[in-house]
C-alpha cells in the first residue's frame, strides 16, 4: 500500500498530465480559429491564477489569438494607500500592529509598515487572524490586527470577532475587499474590453458560485469558476472561450470539486454577521461601491477606526518618492497594461527594492512576472 506522500503526489499529477494539458491547449486554439478574430480577451481576477499560468508557462501553449488579461486579483496591492496610513499611524502612536508578511513593504503615502518598524514602531508578521489573538493574549501593549484579503480571509477574521473571550487589548483593522462589485466595474471600462472571467475557485469555495450570476446577466459576459492547477485553467479556459464563441453570458463552474453554487452557507453568515459592504477606493483602479468590508457597528468595540483616533493627514505632508508617481499598477490591475509596459519593472523596481504594491505581494503580477517570466514572445 503506497504511503500518504506517494498518494498525494500521484493526485497532483493528476491535474498536471502534460498530454492532457496539449489536449485542451489544442482544443482552446480550435475554438479561437472557430471564433476568427482577434484578440479575445478574457481576464482572471486571482493572484493565484497568475502565480500558476506563469509558474507552468501556460502563456506559451495558449493560441496567440486569445489575450489573457490579469484583474484586480491581489488583494495586497488593491490595499488602498490611505488604509496602509492608518495602520502606519497606529504603529507610531505605540499599538503593535500584527499582519500578514505582505502587508510590510506595500507603500502608504509617505512610508510602509515595514518603514515605520524601522523607525522603531512595533510591527509582527502573523500567519493567521488567530495568530494575532494570542500576541494580544500574550501581552499589555495594544494590539491591532490590520486585516487584509478578499472573502476567503475575511472570513477567517470574522471567526475571530465572533469569540467570546477575546483579550480587552486587541482592535482589528479591517482592509478586507469583497471581490465581485470590483469585476462589474472592470466590466465596465470600456478599454478593457473584457469578453469573459476567469473566477477564482478559493473565493467562490465561500461566496458560491450563484453569486456571478447577475454580474453575467446585467453585462452578458460569461464567467467562468476555476482551480489552481494547470488542467483547472486550461480546462476553465476551454469552457469560457465555449461560451465566449456562443455568445452565452452564462456561468459555469470548472471547479466542481470545491465549489458549489451555494458556497459555504455558514462562513457566509458568519462573514456577514461581522462585516458590511461599503464604497471605497482600490488602490490604482477605482472607487468600487460595496467593495470594502468593514465592521459592522455591533462590532465597534472591536474595530480600531473606532477606538482610536487615526490623524493620516500627518503623513500627507510627506511627499511621495518621484519614482512612485511612475508606477502603473492600477493600468496593471484594470486589464489595461502589463508590468513590462512599466519604464521601472526590473530596473528601479524590483522585489527588493518595490516601488508599488504590485511588486510586493507574492500574489502581485509585478513580481509574479519578475520571478517567473510573464507574456511569452512566441
Ligand atoms: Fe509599479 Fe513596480 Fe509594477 Fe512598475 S514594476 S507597475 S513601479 S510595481
Amino acid at each position: 500500500m503506497p504511503d500518504e506522500s506517494v498518494r498525494t503526489s500521484a493526485n497532483e499529477l493528476k491535474f498536471r498530465d502534460p498530454s492532457q494539458a496539449r489536449a485542451l491547449a489544442d482544443r482552446l486554439s480550435g475554438l479561437c480559429e472557430e471564433i476568427a478574430r482577434e484578440p479575445i480577451s478574457v481576464m482572471h481576477v486571482c493572484g493565484t491564477h497568475e502565480q500558476a499560468i506563469a509558474k507552468y508557462g501556460l502563456r506559451t501553449i495558449l493560441p496567440k489569438s486569445l489575450d489573457l488579461i490579469m484583474g484586480p486579483g491581489c488583494p495586497v496591492c488593491v490595499t488602498d494607500m490611505p488604509e496602509v496610513d492608518e495602520a502606519v499611524v497606529l504603529a507610531e502612536d505605540g499599538a503593535l500592529i500584527a499582519t500578514y508578511g505582505d502587508m510590510l513593504r506595500v507603500p502608504g503615502t509617505a512610508k510602509s509598515l515595514a518603514d515605520a518598524q524601522a523607525e522603531g514602531a512595533r510591527v509582527e508578521v502573523v500567519y493567521s487572524a488567530a495568530q494575532a489573538v494570542e500576541l494580544a493574549r500574550s501581552m499589555q501593549q495594544e494590539v491591532v490586527f490590520f486585516a487584509s484579503g478578499f472573502e476567503t480571509t475575511a472570513v477567517a477574521t470574522a471567526a475571530i470577532a465572533l469569540q467570546d473571550d477575546l483579550p480587552p487589548n486587541l482592535s482589528i483593522l479591517s482592509a478586507h475587499k469583497y471581490v465581485p462589485p470590483a469585476m462589474e466595474i472592470v466590466a465596465q471600462i470600456p478599454a478593457t474590453q473584457v469578453e469573459g472571467f476567469l473566477a477564482a475557485g478559493h473565493a467562490a469555495t465561500i461566496t458560491g458560485w450563484g453569486i456571478f450570476e447577475p454580474l453575467a446577466e446585467r453585462y452578458k459576459i460569461p464567467v467562468v469558476v476555476a482551480g489552481f492547477e494547470p488542467l483547472d485553467i486550461l480546462a476553465g479556459l476551454v469552457r469560457l472561450v465555449e461560451l465566449v464563441k456562443d455568445g452565452t453570458p452564462a456561468v459555469d463552474n470548472m471547479y466542481p470539486r470545491c465549489v458549489t453554487r451555494e458556497g459555504n452557507r455558514v462562513a457566509q453568515e458568519q462573514m456577514w454577521r461581522v462585516f458590511r459592504t461599503v464604497g471605497g477606493r482600490w488602490r490604482g483602479i477605482a472607487d468600487v461601491p460595496d467593495g470594502n468590508l468593514r465592521l459592522r457597528p455591533e462590532y465597534a468595540h472591536l474595530d480600531a477606526r473606532v477606538r482610536f483616533e487615526i490623524d493620516i493627514r500627518r503623513l500627507w505632508q510627506l511627499a511621495p518618492s518621484a519614482l512612485a508617481e511612475k508606477c502603473i499598477c492600477g493600468a496593471i490591475m484594470s486589464g489595461l497594461a502589463s508590468p513590462s509596459d512599466c519604464e521601472l519593472f526590473g530596473k528601479e523596481c524590483d522585489p527588493e527594492n518595490p516601488v508599488g504594491a504590485c511588486m510586493v505581494s507574492s500574489e502581485g503580477t509585478c513580481k509574479i512576472w519578475y520571478q517567473y517570466g510573464g507574456r511569452p514572445d512566441l
